[in-house]
């Protein structure tokens, strides 16, 4: 068959890679000049390695992800390590990534702490998460862990994420996803993921697959009986079976014979933005080697996450810069999206003295806006029973989506999944 597929992210790539091993003939349209989506990374002439544009790392336990490195033959380039996690309490950061580092902290009396252990021992051990999608995260948490503990451990992440209008709303089958599937070992790719997503989209064409760069499509129509076309830039090809790797959103805009059922389903999913911040430093921010900052934002920093990557790969590899990540999630209107990158980075600088009083605004070298309005879909109450279906009410037409994975979190691991999953339903 003659396969389209809408995005060269890791869904549309996955997708590519095993249609293409099937005998399909397959074209995958990608907007941007590069392949990769939202794990695509860059690199400065004096570095070794690209950084991801927005952080990335993958966990132990993504069995999809790692399994696909090894059918391309690069197992060998994964790295795992146990980089430091800090929580903020008081004015300063404490490690919170082992049970001894747990124990000290200050943050939970004992009661508290053993309770936190106990639930998140449950977590990780049980997968109720179809009785969990029927509440919050909030009131399952409140009930079974209490009210210290939600309130100081898993609130500001939750707030974090989802912000004051969603927070309250979200699902405990997401909140368990996140912990039943994530180990405090992290991994990354020697090089950077843009190192893997250039050696696997190298593969693609090596294969057969064409990728058009710089190709956006504008219209996905079913114009004659036996097949679907597809415009890009005013031209139109015909194919026989067409997958979108973009936002249900996005798909609607561009798939006017949808029936108006599945569109609204299409339309009633909300998702959260984000944007991150990259800055390359003369000197480390933290002394301490410290990784992933758990920052709560009533403590009035400006970002939610700091990623401090030269703690996690060294600085050699970026010739002995240090780079780190301040980033958030927020609604799609948020005025951070149209900031200049100039106006931004004023105000994440206070946020970096915070962390670390030495800071001075000239140890920056180089700063980099990132953004994406789709970045973290919100799966409600009973979210299983409002997910679009993969195949489109339209033959032959396919929607692989991020908010498609639940009841996992959207990842690079649910990506390949997913791509996984909707070239087994094609071939
Ligand atoms: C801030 C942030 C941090 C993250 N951290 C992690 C992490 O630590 N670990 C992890 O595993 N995952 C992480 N993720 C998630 C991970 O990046 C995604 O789950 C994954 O990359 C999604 O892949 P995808 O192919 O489904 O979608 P995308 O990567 O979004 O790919 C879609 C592609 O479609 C293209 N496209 C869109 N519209 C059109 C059009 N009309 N025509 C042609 N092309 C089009 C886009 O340019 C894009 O390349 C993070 C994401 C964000 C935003």
């Amino acid at each position: 068959m003659k396969i389209a597929i809408i995005g060269s992210g890791l869904t549309g790539m996955t997708a590519a890679w095993n249609l293409r091993k099937q005998g399909h003939e397959v074209t995958i349209f990608e907007k941007e000049k590069e392949p990769g989506g939202l794990a695509r990374g860059f690199r400065e002439p004096q570095w070794q390695d690209s950084v991801e544009c927005f952080y990335h790392h993958i966990f132990t336990g993504d069995s999809d992800i790692l399994s696909l490195f090894k059918d391309l033959g690069v197992s060998n380039s994964v790295e795992f390590r146990s980089p430091k996690t800090v929580m903020y309490y008081r004015g300063k950061f404490y490690p919170f990534d082992s049970i001894p580092s747990a124990i000290l902290y200050p943050g939970l009396g004992l009661g508290s702490k053993i309770r936190f252990g106990f639930v998140g021992l449950y977590l990780r051990l049980f997968s109720p998460w179809k009785e969990m999608e029927k509440v919050t995260a909030e009131e399952w948490m409140l009930k079974y862990a209490g009210e210290h503990v939600y309130r100081s451990m898993w609130e500001p992440m939750m707030l974090g994420k989802f912000g004051e209008k969603y927070a309250k709303e979200v699902n405990m089958a997401w909140l368990w996803a996140r912990i039943h599937s994530r180990s405090t070992s992290l991994g990354t790719f020697r090089g950077g993921f843009q190192t893997f997503i250039n050696i696997f989209s190298e593969k693609l064409i090596a294969n057969g697959v064409e990728i058009r760069f710089e190709s956006n499509v504008t219209q996905i129509k079913r114009q004659k009986e036996s097949s679907i076309t597809v415009t890009a830039d005013g031209k139109n090809d015909d194919f026989d079976r067409v997958i979108a790797t973009i936002s249900p959103a996005a798909f609607s805009a561009i798939s006017p014979d949808l029936p108006a059922d599945y569109r609204q389903s299409l339309l009633d999913l909300k998702n959260m933005g984000a944007v991150v911040m990259v800055l390359s430093l003369k000197h480390p921010l933290s002394p301490e080697g410290y990784y992933w900052y758990n920052l709560p934002k009533s403590e009035g920093f400006p970002f939610l996450s700091l990623v401090e990557h030269t703690n996690f790969v060294p600085r050699e590899r970026f010739g002995n810069e240090t780079i780190i990540y301040a980033g958030d999630y927020l609604e799609t209107d948020h005025e951070y999206f149209s900031l200049p990158k100039n106006e931004l980075l004023q105000r994440v600088l206070p946020g970096l003295k915070k962390i670390n009083p030495n800071f001075e605004e000239d140890w920056v070298i180089n700063s980099w806006k990132f953004s994406a309005k789709y970045a973290q879909p919100i799966p409600f109450i009973n979210q299983s029973e409002h997910i679009p279906s993969i195949e489109t009410p339209i033959n032959g037409l396919y929607l692989a989506s991020m908010s498609q994975i639940y009841p996992w979190d959207r990842g690079m691991n649910y990506a390949v999944r997913m791509g996984n999953t909707v070239a087994r339903m094609i071939g």
